[in-house]
């Protein structure tokens, strides 16, 4: 496929005007794309996002763009008009507030942008924004191709490709970003242009990470791969056989040999009325093998629980959304160690054991591995910059996270995760097990996962910024999300 780049337009001067003034102007040249408080589609919007912290946001204004050049024509109605802040929603999955939508703003809701088209050869699959990762699986089912992406469909393209995106399929192709063969975006000047390895190619491997620091994409086109039926098993295990659950865990993650079919997330939860632990595992082989013998260790302790299925990608995405919650991601990597692991779990019992606020809360500790082999395939598509390589070998990722109805609790919640991360952290640290990389699609608003990829991307990333966002739109007026301008300093 051929993509056309854009000339870079000089940027216009920056007039103070607020928030009430940029969103009139908006009104009048984009319509009724254009919503207020009180009305359906910015109620729509409201009720979309997935937490609570972020629906009890109220922005000035909602813009949902149906075609491209509709957020084209609002970065250049915004970029000049100073105190006119905005935000970018995709699926609305980030949980922290301020994200994705924004007080007294603008938010641009993306979804409206979720267009599917497969091209004649099926070799590319180009996809709106604003699509969630079900919308493509569905579309994508007839024709045994599949991309690599979310593994709950409600997710957004948008947010988890920005930010790197583990799909069951990463060990065999890399992470979501480094299958993007060409990005549409709009700049900071409101230029519409592409990004790939012939055209802004700095741009183009920026991207893979940069979250939404460099532009608004409004269009991905992806790499197909060939793909038929999985196989999936769910084993849920009592707390008391953590040991044998975490010593397979690390057999197959530290196994020299990957079986590049593997997608597994151990997940530990506790209820903190309850005060219990229960032991729930997702084992998916992306290929339709039932029982593979990859999972035949974890298959083998004694389980409350277990089944296994042959499915399409399409049903198996296709989870039920959970109520509106409060909810907090937190993040760390470290090197295989079955003893480290049951560290983990010691020191979240510890911590969170006398914890129980008024409504109580729910932690799920998931652990998911990053083989070295799903590293290995940026090298051969432009490069991310993610800053973690093959060499440092295999490892896993710890997401961490919480759930609770009473946003009475949100400062506590969050204080305790912090704790709970830095403790943790330092036990790792002092064990040589702690990996720098904190994985930006799960990192909680107090960590910094653009610094830990490392200085080079950084200075990298900083370049590509200055390049193309001259005067720091997507830095000082999007304040949402991980900020280079602020990770850029430590
Ligand atoms: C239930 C659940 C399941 C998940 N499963 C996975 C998984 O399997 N693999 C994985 O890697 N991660 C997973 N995640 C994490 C997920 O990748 C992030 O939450 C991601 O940010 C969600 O993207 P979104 O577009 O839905 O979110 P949003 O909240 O809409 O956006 C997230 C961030 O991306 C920015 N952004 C979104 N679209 C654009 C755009 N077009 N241009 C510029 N910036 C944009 C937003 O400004 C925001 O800062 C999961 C999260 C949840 C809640």
């Amino acid at each position: 496929m051929k993509f056309l780049c854009a000339v870079l337009s000089c940027a216009s001067a920056v007039h103070a005007v607020g928030v009430g003034t940029c969103c009139t102007r908006l009104h009048q040249e984009l319509g009724t794309k254009v919503s207020f408080l009180g009305q359906p589609a910015y109620d729509a919007t409201e009720s979309s996002y997935w937490s609570l912290q972020e629906a009890g946001l109220k922005p000035g204004c909602i813009l949902r763009p149906s075609v491209p050049q509709d957020v084209s024509r609002a970065v250049a109605i915004i970029a000049p008009v100073d105190g006119c802040n905005f935000a970018i929603k995709g699926q609305g999955h980030a949980p922290a507030a301020g994200f994705a939508n924004i007080d007294g703003g603008v938010t641009i809701d993306m979804t409206g942008l979720s267009t599917t088209l497969l091209s004649p050869d099926h070799s590319v699959l180009s996809v709106g924004a604003g699509a969630s990762w079900l919308q493509v699986y569905q579309y994508l089912n007839p024709f045994n191709v599949s991309v690599a992406g979310g593994r709950n469909g409600l997710v957004g393209v948008g947010g988890l490709t920005l930010g790197g995106g583990i799909s069951h399929f990463s060990p065999r192709v890399g992470w979501a970003c480094d299958t993007v063969v060409n990005f549409e975006v709009v700049l900071a000047d409101g230029t519409l242009t592409n990004a790939n390895k012939s055209c802004h190619s700095g741009l183009y491997r920026a991207l893979k990470g940069g979250a939404n620091n460099l532009g608004v994409v409004t269009r991905f086109d992806l790499r197909t791969f060939s793909q038929g039926n999985l196989s999936v098993s769910s084993f849920v295990n009592t707390i008391s056989q953590r040991g044998p659950v975490l010593r397979a865990f690390t057999d197959i993650v530290s196994s020299p040999k990957f079986d590049v079919y593997t997608s597994l997330v151990v997940g530990f939860l506790y209820n903190s009325s309850s005060k219990a632990w229960v032991i729930s595992n997702s084992a998916v082989y992306t290929s339709p093998v039932l029982d593979p013998p990859v999972f035949a260790e974890l298959a083998a302790v004694p389980s409350i629980s277990n089944s296994s299925r042959i499915t399409s990608l399409a049903s198996l995405a296709d989870e039920a959304p959970t109520p509106p919650l409060n909810w907090l991601f937190a993040t760390a990597t470290f090197k295989a160690s079955a003893e480290f692991m049951l560290e983990i779990f010691d020191i979240l019992n510890n911590t969170l054991y006398s914890f129980n606020p008024q409504g109580g809360v729910v932690w799920d500790v998931a652990f998911e591995p990053l083989p070295s082999m799903m590293l290995s395939h940026a090298a051969k598509t432009g490069g991310n910059v993610l800053g973690v390589r093959p060499e440092q070998g295999n490892s896993y990722i710890m997401l961490l996270s919480a759930l609770w109805p009473d946003s009475v609790s949100n400062a506590v919640v969050e204080q305790v995760s912090r704790q709970a991360i830095s403790t943790i952290e330092s036990r790792a640290k002092a064990e040589g097990l702690l990996r720098k990389f904190q994985y930006l699609n799960y990192a909680a608003p107090y960590q910094t996962p653009l610094a830990s990829y490392g200085a080079d991307s950084v200075k990298f990333l900083q370049r590509v910024s200055r390049k193309y966002d001259p005067l720091a739109l997507f830095q000082a007026r999007v304040p949402g999300g991980f900020k280079l301008a602020k990770e850029g300093q430590l």
